[in-house]
């Protein structure tokens, strides 16, 4: 369905999204990491790969980053809602500002793979150019609808469907397995 590099980035755009925005998760509040624990959330967040920017990642980049994770959860949350314009604004909204632009590299003998930014970019605009083109593949595919935010109570964590129906509804099996005891309990003490 998706490109397997797009996948990876898809999956990183919600780890930083569920890593750096506060809201709720899993049935309990959740704040994002701060001062010090926030730049291992980060590098904890994004995966290390063979061709990954160098990362120093200080007070100025994880900002960045934080900025940019919101930004991305609008993507998300407009695509519940159904509001693709606002989702496809964001996008490229998301887009100029991380200056994302396609570009083939490699490392070492590897074959060259495409990149969505520049040699020299941080770590923090870098990652975010890629999510951001990433969430516009999906957005511009026709696989907006993979995009989605947990319907359980207490819930906004945010995932890619990939499931082969799309129909996935929760972020996590935690969130699914709460949501079907509460429905139970609901149905037993409705007198059923
Ligand atoms: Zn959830």
């Amino acid at each position: 369905m998706f490109d397997s590099h797009v996948a990876v980035l898809l999956d990183q755009a919600v780890s930083l999204v569920n890593t750096l925005t506060d809201g709720q998760a899993r049935g309990r509040p959740y704040s994002a990491p701060r001062g010090a624990e926030l730049a291992d959330a980060i590098d904890a967040a994004v995966p290390r790969t063979a061709a990954s920017l160098p990362r120093a990642i200080d007070a100025e980049q994880a900002a960045y980053l934080t900025g940019a994770a919101q930004r991305m959860r609008d993507v998300f949350q407009a695509m519940q809602d159904g509001r693709e314009d606002a989702a496809a604004e964001t996008v490229n909204a998301l887009l100029r500002d991380t200056a994302a632009r396609p570009r083939l590299d490699r490392v070492g003998a590897e074959p060259w793979q495409m990149h969505f930014h520049g040699p020299d970019d941080s770590f923090a605009a870098g990652s975010s150019a890629s999510c951001a083109t990433a969430l516009a593949l999906a957005v511009g595919g026709g696989l907006a609808g993979r995009l989605g935010v947990c319907r359980a109570e207490r819930c906004d964590r945010v995932y890619v469907d990939t499931s082969r129906n799309a129909a996935r509804q929760f972020c996590s099996t935690a969130c699914q397995n709460r949501t079907k005891a509460a429905a139970f309990r609901a149905r037993k003490e409705g007198g059923g």
